[in-house]
């Protein structure tokens, strides 16, 4: 089959490789109709996520078709249409039975490497990386699904590859990030990072009661979307201060809730940009957490820091002060997806939102090279690829 394979900074192309194979009775090979390059991939492409080998198979936001199951899974059928979460869990250990699945112990063989760099192992995830067990990817033709009985979600005839794609990530990713900030009726919650993630989010705080949402960005069309799209008023940080406007907005006091959709590639204007874009060159530092410390510090006292983008070490200059001072919560973590595929599903059934908005760019899976450097590069108003093998 062809797929799309990593090998090395900004090189990932197409490959003939050998077909996935059923190993486990509980795996499903899905023939695969759409797949997305994900924001969390561009940490792949530019070489930031450690434990990656020359070939691995990469993508983790995919759907398709079963074609083949093991015995152990009997809720599938042979040309069922699903959408497959990005953690693989097992549904049975005790972090999946507290509906943690990205906590799954279960799934990730190389546990002892999550434990070096973390304390405790995360769960496998499809195409990122050995230290998230090493699976192979779903930017290819056919993916093996393990743990096919618990993780595959099978969606109806009537909505399109485009609509429920996203249930795979980013939706409930963006989901659980405005989900964590604890929203009241009438909070203002502050996004930083206009990508895919941040934009679900903007949607999602507006579903969980907001009254105002906030997004911080530079790039005039992914702020273009959030207002459009999403409602949001925004910031465009090139432009303005954002601790001056968001104390504008928010009646002096700073946003109830702060979310991070920007994660370890964090790009910052002037001194603060340039502080851990050489400590990270000098593996000083492995993370730029320029859109956390800003969330940490434009945050009003007793608010909440919701994490959504991926931080892989270690950072720098971390305000703890400001969080022990001012009463303030974070919360993070590799979403639960299996736990929100479901309702969020019924959102979209119902009409309440539609998340094939952020598609820019459909492309071949042949095109992959393309579509990483473009989305990478933030060329073309380019905001999400999806691809058909
Ligand atoms: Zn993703
Ligand atoms: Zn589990």
């Amino acid at each position: 089959m062809k797929a799309a394979c990593w090998h090395g900074r900004q090189d990932i192309h197409v490959e003939h490789v050998e077909d996935p194979k059923i190993l486990n009775p509980r795996d499903a090979i899905i023939r695969i109709t759409s797949t997305a390059i994900c924001g969390s991939d561009l940490h792949l492409y530019n070489g930031f996520i450690p434990s990656m080998k020359k070939g691995d198979i990469i993508g983790h936001e995919f759907m398709g078709e079963v074609v083949e199951t093991g015995t152990g899974v009997s809720n599938l059928r042979k040309g069922d249409r699903v959408v497959v979460p990005f953690p693989i869990a097992c549904g049975h250990c005790e972090p999946c039975s507290r509906e943690l699945y990205s906590l799954c112990e279960n799934s990730n063989p190389n546990a002892s490497m999550g434990e070096a760099l973390w304390g405790y192992a995360p769960c496998g995830i499809f195409g990122y990386s050995h230290l998230m067990g090493g699976y192979p990817g779903g930017q290819a033709e056919y993916a093996r699904v393990p743990f096919a009985d618990v993780g595959p979600l099978k969606v109806p005839e009537e909505l399109t590859d485009e609509q429920v794609l996203f249930l795979s990530d980013i939706f409930p990713t963006g989901f659980m990030a405005a989900e964590a900030c604890g929203i009241r009726k009438g909070d203002v919650v502050a996004v930083w990072g206009c990508g895919p993630v941040g934009q679900f989010a903007i949607k999602s705080a507006y579903m969980l009661g907001a009254a105002k949402v906030i997004a911080i960005d530079r790039f005039p069309y992914r702020l273009r979307v959030a207002a459009e799209q999403g409602g949001a008023e925004t910031i465009n940080y090139e432009d303005v201060s954002v601790s001056e406007a968001l104390r504008e907005m928010t009646a002096g006091r700073g946003p109830d809730h702060c979310i991070d959709a920007v994660g370890l590639e964090g790009h910052a204007p002037g001194l603060k940009g340039a502080y851990d874009k050489a400590k990270t060159i000098m593996m000083l530092e492995t993370d730029r957490p320029v859109a956390l410390r800003e969330a940490i510090m434009n945050c009003r006292s007793g608010g909440t820091i919701s994490v959504a983008g991926v931080y892989g070490g270690f950072i720098d200059k971390f305000p703890m002060g400001a969080i022990v001072n001012r009463a303030l919560t974070i919360k993070s973590g590799q979403t639960h997806v299996h736990r929100y595929m479901r309702p969020l599903l019924e959102r979209i059934r119902s009409g309440e939102i539609d998340p094939s908005f952020i598609i820019t760019h459909r492309l071949s899976l042949d095109q992959v090279s393309e579509g990483y450097s473009t989305f990478s590069g933030k060329e073309d108003e380019c905001l999400k690829v999806v691809m058909t093998p």
